[in-house]
Formats: structure tokens, C-alpha cells, sequence
């Protein structure tokens, strides 16, 4: 990970080496080298002992007028990385605010990231207290200026520029420019007093782009060797257990370190390890993935892959069958999941949305005789759902769901999250039976992942329950 930012530092140079004695610990070079803010306790540990703080600046999200979609962006982006991100702080466009809301970072962060008031307009004023907090002049940075000239140029061809746009290429003495090919203004870097200060544009479409290619390559320049993380993928386990199960594993470990995360009804595995260079990473992670895999073995369902409904589609592509799906509580979530991936049409055959009973009788060809006895939200009708669905769609699998996604119980008196899933294969029907306690939009999202989780366990050649 050579960085080789697209900028380049400024001539003038006089970036802090920060006022406390050196760490000694190389490993931790990208803190500044500053006994203060190393976690030096834990000397094996490197991102993981990095603390970030995010500053977004804007009146407008104060007001509640636009939402901090740049914290959320940012800190997904930098927990991929193992560095933790401990506060999040709003402040609108006041230098007073904004300088107390710095000082604050300054002394619990190693890693302070501010988004917006880069622009050209008079309340724009992060460089300029940023730099102030930071003991540092603001310069003039031609080849900034000329690219901002560029940029207006494309943008509006033949208008001259105004003035005001010329205050963007003012920049702090001794920063890494981080040029900005998707907007005028560019992004900053630099370090002082052992923090490592960064300021991104707001508009999120640049704040995403600039992340991505300024400020991932130029942390990753920071820290001695490579950073390589895994994902482990599971469904079917709460969080909880599966971080009882880990908890003393994880405690002892320093390189690779193993984080837990839960979302949307499953868990993530991230196993993130350090060394010299990407052979040497992924040789420190392979055994603890194979440990991980002897531990939670079926209920992995893949490894760095973006999700349930992609780890089925990759299965189907591999074993060249197709899928189709019959929904009643889902709506179509389970089609819609799936038709979000892009190229799947090989493999999906298409979906019946057959929310009234009528619906699941006249199309899907459920027998009336099963829904007068047992009602819509019952095993034996998802699994006639299913079968239904293969046998219209012509499909070789195809998945059904029928419940009670809420907010009030069925006209049975099934109650709230109460789910039939169905899948129906060649040699084959199953069904599973779930209860949730969770909110309408909660069921359905987490009843559409265990349709798709059924479909990927026959496909892996599981038990299929
Ligand atoms: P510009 O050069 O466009 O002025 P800037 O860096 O000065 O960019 P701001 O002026 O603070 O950024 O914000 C520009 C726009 O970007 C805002 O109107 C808002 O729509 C969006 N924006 C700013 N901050 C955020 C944020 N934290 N999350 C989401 N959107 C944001």
C-alpha cells in the first residue's frame, strides 16, 4: 500500500511531530509516534488502538433538515478498517462550537475526521478553525487553484469564477492534498499534536469517492505492512451467543484481533490481522477462520460475500439451477432481494406475490380444502405455496413464505411474527417454522432471509431444516 496521494504534500512543510516523547512502538505509527495517544499496553495491536472522532459540520443537520448519511459512511468504512470510532459530533456552522467540539476530539482521538464547510461561501470555516486549533497558517496552494479552475470550467463553461472560490485552495502549511476529482473542494491531511487530522467535503457523493480513494490508501500508508481483514458471514445464531462462545478467544487475541457485529437478523465474523505483507496476513487469519469454521460450521454462510441472497445466487450459478419464489407475508421482498443482484436472471425464474387467500388458490393452486382447515399461515400451505410456485414458474427450487408480519395478530389468532417458510425442490419439500418478536418491516426482512437460508442449505448439501 506505497500511498502515493494525488496531491502530493506542500512544499511548505512544517508539520508537528507532536509534543510528547516518542511511543517507540513502530508498529503504531500512524498515531503520530506520541506516547499519549498510543494504546501501548496492548504493543501487538495496531488499527485497534486507534481511536477516530467524526466532526460533521452544517447548520442544516442540526435543523434536522438533511441526515449525517457522512458518519455513517465513514464509520462503516473505518470499522472495516479495525480502527474504532468512539464519538460522532454535529455542529453547525459556528466557530466557537466547532473550535470546543475539536478540543474535545483533540484529547480522546488519535484520528479526527471532519466532513462539510469546505466550500467557497463565508460560512465554510473548517480549514480555518481546524488550522487555528492545529497551530497552523493557511497557505495559498496553486496547482488546487488551478485544478478548482478546471473544475468550474467543465461545470460552467464560458462563467467566469468567483473570487471566493479561490478561498478552497487556501490550505494548512505542511498537508497532504487530497485531490478532489469528483467536486471543487480538495480534502486535507495532516498530523499535529499526535493527531492525525482529516477534512472531507460534505456533499456525499464526494465524501464517499474521497474516502474510498484519498483516505483508505492514506491510512493504510500510515501503518507499517498491510491490513487484511475477513468476513465471516453467519445466519441462524444471536449475537449474544456467539460472542459468549468467543469472548475469552477474542480477548486474548492481538494479531489478528476478532470482532463480532450483528445486523438485520445475522452476525459477522471480521477477522483482521496485520504483517508485512498480504501472503503473510492471510496466513495469520486462515487458522483462526479454520477454527471459526469447525465452531459455527453449517451456520457460515460464506466468507467476504455481500449477503445471504448473493451466497444463494453464487450456489444456483454454480450448480446451474433456478429459483422462483411464492410470497405472502414477505410481499416480494424475497424477489425484490434477489433481483437487487445484478446478472441474475440466469438463475431466477421470477416471483408470485400472493398475499390474498384467493390469490394462493387461484395461481398458486393451494388447495381450498387446506386453507379452510388449517388457514394462510400454516405449514401445510407454505409447503403447498412452494410447490405451487415450482410448479407455475418452473423453476427447479423455489421458496415460499407465509405469516404475520403486524401489527395485529391474524383472524386465527396466529400471533405477530408467526412465519411459515417453505422451500420445494426436486427430491423434496421442508419447512420452518419461526417466531419473531420483532417490528412489520423487521419479520419480513428476517422471514425473506430464512427463505433464502433454507434455499442455501439444500444447495450446500445441508441438513435442511
Ligand atoms: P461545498 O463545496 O459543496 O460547499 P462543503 O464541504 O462546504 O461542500 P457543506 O457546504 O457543508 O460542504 O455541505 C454541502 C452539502 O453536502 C449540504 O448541503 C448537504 O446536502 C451535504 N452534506 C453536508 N454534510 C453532510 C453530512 N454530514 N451528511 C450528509 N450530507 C451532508
Amino acid at each position: 500500500y506505497g500511498f502515493s496521494p494525488r496531491g502530493g504534500e506542500l512544499p511548505i512543510t512544517t508539520s508537528s511531530g507532536g509534543v510528547n516523547p516518542p511511543c517507540g512502538n513502530a508498529a503504531l505509527r500512524i498515531c503520530g509516534g506520541t506516547r499519549r495517544r498510543c494504546r501501548c499496553w496492548r504493543q501487538e495491536v495496531f488499527f485497534m488502538s486507534h481511536t477516530a472522532e467524526l466532526i460533521a459540520v452544517g447548520t442544516e443537520l442540526l435543523l434536522g433538515n438533511i441526515a449525517n448519511t457522512d458518519a455513517q459512511m465513514l464509520s462503516q468504512g473505518l470499522s472495516a478498517l479495525g480502527i474504532n470510532v468512539y464519538y460522532h459530533t454535529v455542529v453547525g456552522d459556528n466557530p466557537q462550537r466547532l473550535r470546543a467540539a475539536v478540543e474535545l476530539a483533540k484529547s480522546r482521538a488519535d484520528i479526527l475526521i471532519t466532513t462539510g464547510g469546505l466550500g467557497p461561501t463565508c460560512d465554510d470555516l473548517t480549514k480555518n478553525v481546524l488550522a487555528e486549533c492545529f497551530g497552523k497558517k493557511l497557505v495559498f496552494h496553486a496547482p488546487s487553484a488551478r485544478r478548482i479552475e478546471a473544475y468550474f470550467e467543465r461545470l460552467h463553461a464560458g462563467r467566469p469564477m468567483t473570487e471566493n472560490n479561490y478561498q478552497q485552495a487556501m490550505l494548512p502549511e505542511g498537508c497532504t492534498v487530497l485531490d478532489n476529482d469528483w467536486g471543487t473542494a480538495p480534502g486535507v491531511a495532516f498530523e499535529a499534536d499526535g493527531v492525525r487530522v482529516i477534512m472531507l467535503p460534505g456533499p456525499p457523493r464526494e465524501c464517499r469517492a474521497m474516502f474510498t480513494h484519498r483516505v483508505i490508501p492514506y491510512l493504510k500508508s500510515l501503518a507499517d505492512g498491510v491490513i487484511v481483514s475477513r468476513t465471516l458471514k453467519l445466519f441462524g445464531i444471536g449475537e449474544s451467543s456467539m460472542e459468549a462462545q468467543l469472548r475469552e478467544e477474542m480477548e486474548a487475541m492481538t494479531n489478528p484481533t476478532l470482532a463480532p457485529y450483528a445486523k438485520e437478523g445475522e452476525c459477522e465474523l471480521r477477522i483482521t490481522a496485520k504483517a508485512a505483507d498480504e501472503e503473510a496476513a492471510r496466513a495469520l487469519i486462515a487458522p483462526v477462520e479454520e477454527r471459526l469454521r469447525a465452531r459455527f460450521g453449517p451456520l457460515i454462510y460464506g466468507a467476504d460475500v455481500p449477503s445471504l441472497e448473493a451466497a444463494v445466487f453464487q450456489l444456483l450459478k454454480e450448480k446451474g439451477l433456478t429459483l422462483g419464489c411464492a410470497e405472502s407475508c414477505t410481499g416480494g421482498l424475497i424477489a425484490k432481494r434477489m433481483t437487487d443482484l445484478s446478472g441474475v436472471s440466469a438463475v431466477f425464474r421470477g416471483g408470485v406475490v400472493s398475499y390474498a387467500t384467493e390469490v394462493k388458490h387461484t395461481v398458486l393452486g393451494v388447495d381450498q380444502a387446506l386453507l379452510d382447515e388449517f388457514g394462510a399461515v400454516s405449514e401445510p400451505v407454505a409447503r403447498a405455496m412452494a410447490e405451487g410456485a415450482r410448479r407455475v414458474l418452473g423453476c427447479d427450487l423455489a421458496v415460499a413464505s407465509t405469516g404475520v408480519a403486524g401489527p395485529d395478530p391474524d383472524e386465527r389468532g396466529n400471533p405477530v411474527g408467526l412465519v411459515y417458510l417453505a422451500l420445494a425442490a426436486p427430491d423434496g419439500t421442508w419447512v420452518r417454522k419461526i417466531q419473531q418478536g420483532l417490528g412489520r418491516e423487521r419479520v419480513r426482512h428476517v422471514s425473506a432471509s430464512h427463505g433464502f437460508d433454507l434455499a442455501r442449505r439444500y444447495l450446500s448439501g445441508l441438513e435442511v431444516k
